[in-house]
């Protein structure tokens, strides 16, 4: 319309319409905004999708999955899921009479075991919050597919940089877009990746039924995060490797978890919560993916409501959402935390 090099932000409720019926594609701003159009495309060409879906927030994205089922089907997750979705799946589609059983998707044998007739869904979450397991998605969706049930990869922690499920054989991409897609931590977003026109049609009559959808303003800011997204996740790698590697010669540090890939490292110490509370370059906080390095301690955090469950992570955990700063500093201030010299 005007050469505007970025979308705009299109801050309206409504379209108005040259006659009754007519219009330029947009109605009503729940059912579709000109700058979610912008993000959805773009989030569909990243992950080699056909149609993406934004939502108000990660778990909005998931509720919209979890709505796909009906009362008496069953899902297949893995052990070490996103607390909030372990909650969602348990503690709200659990009581309308949707059935989990968690298993360590580790072992893809293991997934297969825990099929039932009326498993309709392969809940994969790979690397896993927070214990970074990596699953096989092929080996998975094959097992689904067999037993007619849908694969969908929570594909938070890669990114689409790292990490295409739909090429690998999964049915559908989940995304926080909270995390590394938006990438600056100021702002709330999820999304949904497909390419089968008709479970587009289903995710797509669930987002403008149940209205979860983000803002303008979110979809701008995370349409904004992703022109950067190849440069961060390179970064943030990076530091993420020399701070596993750090700490993997420290005394009283053990378990040290890092993929080989993206930006999270987890690690044990009977001291987890007196270092989470010493950092000076990592904040103390819940979340992940920004530009700056946050810590937490999941047990006591982010993971509470998966206490005493099949989801339940160790009390001494400490999980690390690396940043892009300075690689050196944040080694500094993980030593000065830990009370150990800071490496030259
Ligand atoms: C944060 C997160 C979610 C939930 O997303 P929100 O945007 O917080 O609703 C789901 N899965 C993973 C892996 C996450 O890290």
């Amino acid at each position: 319309m005007t050469g505007a090099v970025v979308v705009p932000i299109f801050q309206t409720s409504t379209f108005a319409q040259e006659a009754v019926g007519k219009h330029k594609g947009y109605e009503y701003a729940r059912t579709g905004n000109p700058t979610r159009t912008a993000l959805e495309t773009c989030l569909a060409a990243l992950e080699g999708g056909r149609w993406g879906l934004a939502f108000a927030s990660g778990m909005a994205a998931t509720d919209a999955i979890a709505h796909l089922l009906s009362k008496g089907d069953h899902v297949v997750m893995t052990d070490d899921v996103y607390g909030g979705t372990y909650r969602l799946f348990t503690k709200v589609f659990g009581r309308l009479g949707i059935g989990l059983t968690a298993v360590d998707m580790r072992k893809p044998e293991a997934a297969r075991r825990a099929m039932r007739p009326r498993t309709k869904l392969v809940w994969i979450e790979t690397p896993s919050n927070p214990m970074m397991k990596v699953q096989d998605i092929a080996a998975l969706s094959e097992i689904a597919h067999k037993g007619k049930a849908l694969a969908i990869v929570d594909n938070t922690f890669a990114s689409p940089y790292l990490q295409n499920p739909l090429k690998l054989g999964a049915d559908v991409v989940l995304h926080s877009t909270t995390k590394y897609l938006g990438g600056h931590s100021d702002t709330v977003g999820g999304a949904v990746v497909v390419s089968d026109p008709q479970l587009h049609e289903q995710v797509r009559f669930v987002q403008l039924s149940v209205g979860a959808v983000p803002g303008p303003l979110d979809c701008f800011l995370v349409h904004r995060g992703l022109r950067t997204l190849h440069l961060r996740m390179a970064a943030h790698a990076e530091n993420a490797r020399a701070v596993a590697e750090f700490l993997k010669q420290q005394p009283g540090v053990s378990d040290v978890r890092w993929p080989g890939f993206a930006g999270m490292v987890c690690f044990r110490h009977e001291d987890a919560t007196a270092i989470a509370s010493r950092t000076k370059v990592f904040s103390l906080a819940e979340s992940l993916g920004g530009v700056e390095s946050l810590l937490e301690v999941p047990q006591a955090m982010t993971h509470q409501s998966v206490e005493d469950s099949d989801a339940a992570v160790p009390a001494d955990l400490v999980r690390l959402s690396c940043g892009i700063e300075d690689p050196a500093d944040l080694v500094a201030d993980l030593a000065q935390a830990m009370g150990l010299p800071v490496p030259a």
